[in-house]
């Protein structure tokens, strides 16, 4: 799957990295790194740090169509 941090609504809250530490990592305090080509074996963990993301920062493409849809209407209230 493919995904993308918008880095610019990201506030290293940290959640992401909890739930999906193979896909995201903190570096420091606030700056994140994380897999943009995340393995499919990760989609279950990828979810809940979407889901689980205060600012809604995690887009994903090809996750489900429920996460989807959420990813769609976040791109849609983008400045
Ligand atoms: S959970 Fe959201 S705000 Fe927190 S580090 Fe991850 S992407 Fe950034």
């Amino acid at each position: 799957m493919r995904l993308v941090v918008d880095l610019n609504r990201c506030q290293g809250y940290a959640q992401c990295a909890f739930l999906a530490p193979d896909v995201f990592a903190m570096h420091g305090d606030e700056a994140l790194l994380y897999n943009p080509h995340a393995d499919d074996t990760q989609r279950e963990h990828v979810r809940r740090a979407v889901a689980a993301c205060p600012v809604q920062a995690i887009l994903v493409e090809g996750l489900d169509e429920t996460v989807g849809a959420a990813a769609a209407s976040v791109e849609g209230m983008a400045p």
